[in-house]
């Protein structure tokens, strides 16, 4: 073997070497794309819900506290409303109606409380959002998009019937199990393991951060203590709660520790967000022409109208969303449904959809608390907001739009059949179900 032969092999296994250190350190990737994917004509699509974030504990929406710098980045450049409706009270609805841009009745993805009186959990199951309308996804599909599906919410899956068109699918069994880094780890790994390159690309992504259980506030920053972590299992905090054996200082006490808890857990979502972003950027799929969508499924109740967690009534603190869009375009005027990120993540433009919102009764949640035990539903006008209670009929005078919406709930509401074993055991680890 002749000496630069040699030096040669020596020189190439010096590099290999080097390059196999580096990607172990993580410092390079060599499955990642060495040049800018080419996904014209169709840019890079993003529909990001920030779960369980009500918008007005957002900074981005006018909040006190530095909750969202990431978000109030992103405004500078987008189109924002802090006043959306979000058109379910929990998960599983309010995606089914971003997903199928359907309201709650047509879609039939929700708790179903059937027996002669609906505002009462005497039968209960939850249905998962059906195989016929078209979701999201397939419609991304059709265009010729590859799409992909990453939840830090254990709702968001298969067995939901949420994910139906994603080619690519990741989610958690439990919460708490992908937020934060998890979660960022986990978009990295779907845009390297499951992405090709000559396709355009949909990404879907729920951040959880905000979601029950609560983490750990650590000490440092000026604009809340530190507090300890909060979660309902092991907890006897949501019973007390309900059944008023929590009162006085306690009860002062123990909501604001919840705020404290929830709005470290929004500033983790908002932190989660800008850390995907990078990630996409990193992986070369942001492009000039991506479109970016931000929403939130649901807020959640701190102690207002003496109720906390979310999924019952449809007040504002539990239905009120921001939704963000850029680059920026018109948005209609409020009050306006969250359900509208459908078509602005896949057209870029506005197709206005009445702001209904409903909450039908989980019966686990029902037997701790009675606060779940009713259905309501509500409808978001210039003249402001006509609820409907199962108990109490409307509280005020109902458009023929609520009425006829409120039929609609009815008629959806009858509980038919046994619930899907998969489904109700993600709805059990995630605290849905007993
Ligand atoms: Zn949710």
């Amino acid at each position: 073997m002749s000496r630069s032969l040699v030096r040669l092999l020596l020189v190439a296994g010096i590099a290999v070497g080097i390059v196999v250190l580096l990607w172990q350190r993580d410092v390079v990737d060599p499955l990642r794309p060495l040049y800018a994917v080419d996904a014209a004509p169709n840019g890079t699509r993003i529909l990001v819900v920030l779960d369980t974030v009500r918008a007005d504990h957002l900074s981005a929406c006018g909040y006190e506290r530095p909750t969202s710098p990431v978000l109030e980045s992103l405004a500078t450049e987008a189109a924002l409303t802090c006043s959306a409706i979000a058109p379910g009270s929990w998960t599983l609805p309010s995606h089914a109606s971003f997903f199928s841009n359907r309201d709650l009745p047509d879609h039939g993805a929700h708790s179903v409380v059937g027996g002669d009186e609906m505002g009462l959990a005497t039968a209960e199951t939850v249905r998962p959002l059906g195989p016929t309308l078209p979701t999201l996804a397939e419609r991304f599909g059709e265009r010729g998009y590859q799409t992909l599906s990453v939840s830090g919410n254990p709702v968001v899956s298969p067995d939901s019937g949420l994910t139906r068109g994603f080619d690519a699918v990741r989610h958690p069994e439990l919460f708490g199990e992908q937020f934060g880094a998890q979660q960022v780890e986990a978009v990295r790994d779907a845009l390297r393991y499951d992405t090709v390159d000559d396709q355009p690309l949909f990404l879907f992504v729920n951040i959880a951060d905000a979601h029950m259980p609560w983490w750990e506030v650590p000490s440092g920053l000026d604009w809340v203590p530190a507090r300890d972590a909060l979660s309902w299992s092991g907890n006897t905090f949501w019973a007390d709660f309900f059944s008023g054996a929590l009162a006085g200082d306690e009860k002062t006490a123990f909501l604001a520790h919840l705020t404290d808890v929830y709005d470290y857990g929004v500033y983790r979502s908002d932190e989660t967000l800008g850390q995907v972003l990078d990630v996409v950027r990193e992986y070369g799929w942001w492009t000039e022409d991506t479109r970016l969508v931000v929403t939130s499924d649901h807020g959640e109740f701190l102690g207002e109208h003496d109720l906390i967690d979310h999924g019952h009534y449809v007040y504002e603190e539990n239905t009120g969303v921001p939704v963000l869009v850029s680059p920026p375009v018109e948005l209609p005027e409020d009050p306006v449904s969250a359900r509208i990120v459908h078509d602005l993540v896949l057209e870029g433009s506005v197709t206005t959809a009445p702001a209904l919102s409903a909450a039908l009764p989980h019966t686990a949640r029902f037997e701790r608390s009675g606060a779940f035990g009713k259905t309501t539903a509500g409808e978001w006008t210039d003249d402001g907001r006509v609820l409907w209670d199962a108990d109490d009929g409307f509280d005020g005078e109902p458009s023929e739009t609520l009425e006829e919406y409120v039929l609609r709930v009815r008629a959806s509401g009858v509980a038919t059949g046994e619930l899907d074993p998969d489904l109700a055991e993600a709805l059990r680890a995630a605290g849905y179900m007993d």
